[in-house]
């Protein structure tokens, strides 16, 4: 078996860079390389696979990646961590390369030309947007393979929840119509220096085929109607949205419904009625 590589435990990282935790910028570090490599297994075998990771910080995570053999393309934004990812680099020669710059306006097709994974333990601020924007390429099955990533855990309970439940909504839509979207486990807040006030977990999505017909733009502006004004009937969210009421009388969907007892594939049906002819 390949000996793990020795490197500086990551307090020693964070005491050396000055890299006190930044609220503004959701940091809230993992230091325990037991967890970090356990979330690292999550996508599966790394070993020679490609990964983005969004937010290295001082690099827990990605060292997990790359002692687990992965070649990690990494965006972090906040540049005081970037000399501690270039000791880390210097390490795993040819492997880690680090973009400095923000998540939100990176564009993956001119970063990746083949299959990758994306692992990130995801800045809270941005996390939903960041994983509404990966669901919503064009392209699918997309060049991703899979996500694992680290939300609060009511995110992640919203992102995998069935019709008819509290957390069930938006995310879980955008999510399930062409993902597999499975809890791969819960993180306590105490393993995060400094403890966030909730706790976690990890989600691993993987593509599935997409249903044929639907346009993933109308799917999204059909859920935000339905959702945003969750507590009222269908009827009465969905009038502003043209044929929406004609949908639902076509394919025998009760009108006096709460959006939140509207299956995937009801929503995934209405949305095709809608989308235009291909
Ligand atoms: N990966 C490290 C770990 O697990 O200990 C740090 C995770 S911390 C929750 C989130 C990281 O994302 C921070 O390093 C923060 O600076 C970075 N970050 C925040 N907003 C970002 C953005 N828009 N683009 C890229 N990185 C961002």
């Amino acid at each position: 078996m390949k000996q793990p590589i020795a490197l500086p435990p990551l307090r020693e990282v964070i005491k050396k860079h000055g890299l006190s935790a930044n609220k503004a910028l959701g940091q809230n570090f993992l230091f325990d390389m037991q967890l970090l490599d356990r979330i690292a297994a999550v996508p599966g075998e790394m070993a020679g696979q490609t990964v983005f990771e969004v937010g290295p910080g001082p690099g827990g995570l990605t060292r997990a990646l790359l002692q687990a053999g992965a070649r990690v393309t990494a965006v972090e934004r906040d540049r005081r961590c970037l000399p501690a990812l270039a000791e880390l680099g210097d390490h795993f020669p040819g492997q880690l390369n680090v973009i400095d710059d923000d998540a939100l306006k990176i564009d993956l097709a001119s970063l990746f030309d083949d299959p990758f994974h994306i692992v990130s333990n995801l800045p809270y601020n941005v996390g939903s947007a960041l994983l509404i924007k990966w669901l919503s390429e064009a392209r699918w099955p997309p060049l991703w393979q899979s996500l694992t990533l680290m939300f609060q855990r009511e995110v992640a309970d919203r992102i995998v929840a069935s019709e008819a439940t509290e957390a069930y909504g938006r995310l879980s839509i955008l999510a399930q119509w062409r993902c597999e979207a499975k809890l791969a486990m819960t993180v306590h807040r105490s393993a995060f220096t400094p403890p966030p006030k909730v706790m976690s977990a990890i989600v691993h999505l993987t593509p599935k085929a997409q249903p044929e017909g639907v346009s993933p733009e109308v799917l999204g502006h059909l859920t935000q109607a339905a959702f945003g004004q969750r507590r009222k009937m269908l009827r009465q969210s969905l009038k502003g949205l043209a044929g929406a009421l004609e949908a639902l009388e076509r394919l025998g969907i009760d009108s006096s419904r709460r959006p939140e007892t509207v299956s995937v594939d009801e929503f995934v049906a209405i949305a095709r009625l809608l989308s235009p002819a291909a």
